[in-house]
């Protein structure tokens, strides 16, 4: 294969992943998306003591407190078909396995698994929600091969708008404009003279002394026109000699290389 075939070879490669990683961010179609009853537990507990203080859910079927909220979610089913898309040799595993061979649950009864799509191992972690037995197991995998998957963007989109995320649409407050303080007037007294010097001396110009001053307060407007005033007054308004000429000129040479 020569260098570049191989560069080809690779590209497409790349391509191709990328091609699968990004089929999995698409988002899912209403008809695919389903509601999942997340009761409180004092709603659960007020329909186990009572079954008549809950109802048959119009919206997802099964027997709750009316009062309870849905989350959306993606079933199993749908979500397989997505990794087939993105991917027909995706795969998932466990992290950890007992010494049977069976996935290793840790001591809340969750799962945490890796998710392969695209050569990209993501970790992620389900449990068993309320369910009890194989079903608790079916549960398991479904909800940690979700949450993997929302690692790669699958379904982000409902993660986000649900409950599970509330935090993220709490409004962030804009954080508070960066005030500079005002430049102290005993201190801007104190060091005016020394300003003056450098400007009536040519070393520096008016502008060039309130930038310096004002990256670290900021000047009050008096405090700018008293800078700028006193500069014009200091300014030399005659004839300069040679020797004062002769020095300008050198200074704005050496100025002009700066
Ligand atoms: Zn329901």
């Amino acid at each position: 294969m020569s260098e570049q075939q191989f560069q080809q070879t690779v590209m497409t490669e790349l391509e191709q992943r990328m091609d699968g990683l990004s089929k999995l961010r698409k988002p899912f179609p209403a008809h695919l998306i389903s509601k999942l009853p997340k009761p409180t537990k004092a709603q659960t507990d007020e329909v186990k003591a009572d079954f008549r203080k809950g109802e048959r859910c119009g919206i997802c079927g099964t027997w709750h407190h009316p009062k309870v909220v849905h989350l959306d979610y993606v079933g199993h089913a749908a979500l397989t078909d997505r990794l087939l898309d993105a991917d027909p040799y995706w795969s998932w595993e466990p992290v950890a396995i007992e010494a049977n061979g069976a996935p290793m649950l840790d001591k809340d009864g969750g799962m945490w698994i890796k998710l392969t799509v695209c050569g990209v191992t993501r970790l992620g972690y389900g449990d068993a929600q309320d369910k009890t037995g194989a079903n608790a197991t079916k549960e398991r995998i479904g909800d940690a091969l979700r949450n993997a998957a929302m690692r790669f963007g699958a379904a982000l989109e409902l993660w986000h708008k649900g409950e599970l995320h509330k935090d993220d649409d709490e409004p962030v407050k804009p954080p508070a404009p960066k005030t500079m303080p005002t430049y102290p007037q005993a201190d801007f007294e104190k060091n005016l003279p020394a300003w003056l010097n450098l400007i009536s001396t040519g070393k520096k110009t008016a502008d060039q002394i309130i930038a310096m001053v004002g990256s670290k307060a900021t000047l009050t407007e008096q405090q700018q026109i008293t800078i700028r005033a006193v500069h014009q007054v200091e300014a030399p308004t005659g004839e300069m000699s040679e020797a004062e000429r002769a020095e300008a000129v050198a200074r704005e040479m050496k100025e002009s290389q700066q």
